[in-house]
């Protein structure tokens, strides 16, 4: 399924998720390393970036393979920010490719994506409606009920996470958010990796074989802030 990726720290590149790194998201899209099911992420990607200009962050994302997109490198390239995300998608079968399916997913300061898959009755009872019929446009659509609601990022994830896991016990709920000055991510069902320099990296797999690199075991939030890194059990 899919694989994204999340900086907080140092202002860095999109290209520093998606093109520097010898496994970034750009090889990722066609020769992931640790994806669990699925073996090519050619549905679609999409990235989100926090820029002074504007109090919402800059977002884009297509539905065309991540490698097609002529434009990207040097959009990448200057799309800078201390928060970034970004994802390469797979469609779950009988899911639309369309880009309302694409993450990432946005609402106020926040940007989510999901790697994974979930029965859409599950989460539809957490919110009126959602930008496609996709599976993670619902859980998107779930946690920003949840962030006009006041919670915390945290909160937000873990609270949809537990209720849509224990409504479809075969669901697989790695969710990645972030709003600017923090990232928060779950792990329930494929892999999620840290990386901890002058920031924090979170990625469904490394990006490169520098040592450091952590494996986020199943079942758990890990939480990213100015403050540090925490990992707590779901
Ligand atoms: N189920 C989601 C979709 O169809 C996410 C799939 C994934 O993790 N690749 O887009």
């Amino acid at each position: 399924m899919c694989r994204h990726a999340a900086w907080l720290g140092a202002p860095r590149t999109l290209a520093s998720l998606i093109h520097e790194p010898e496994y970034g998201l750009l090889q990722q899209s066609y020769a992931p390393r640790r994806q669990r099911y699925g073996t090519i992420n050619a549905d679609g990607f999409g990235m989100g970036w926090y820029d002074a200009a504007r109090a919402e962050p800059v977002r884009y994302r297509r539905t065309i393979p991540i490698w097609a997109d002529a434009n990207l490198p040097a959009l990448a390239q200057v799309s800078r920010s201390g928060c970034l995300l970004a994802a390469v998608r797979s469609a779950t079968v009988g899911m639309p490719i369309e880009e309302t399916a694409t993450a990432p997913f946005t609402d106020g300061r926040w940007l989510l994506s999901h790697n994974g898959r979930v029965e859409r009755e599950a989460v539809r009872e957490l919110a009126d409606g959602a930008e496609s019929s996709c599976d993670s446009a619902w859980l998107a659509a779930a946690v920003f009920v949840r962030r006009r609601a006041g919670h915390p990022l945290g909160d937000a994830l873990a609270e949809v996470v537990a209720h849509a896991g224990a409504k479809d016990p075969g669901a697989r709920l790695n969710l990645l958010a972030c709003d600017g000055a923090s990232i928060a991510a779950t792990v329930w069902g494929d892999t999620l990796h840290l990386h901890l320099d002058d920031g924090v990296l979170v990625a469904s797999e490394p990006l490169d074989d520098r040592s450091g690199w952590q494996a986020v075991p199943d079942r758990n939030l890990v939480l990213a802030s100015p403050d540090g890194v925490r990992v707590q059990p779901l």
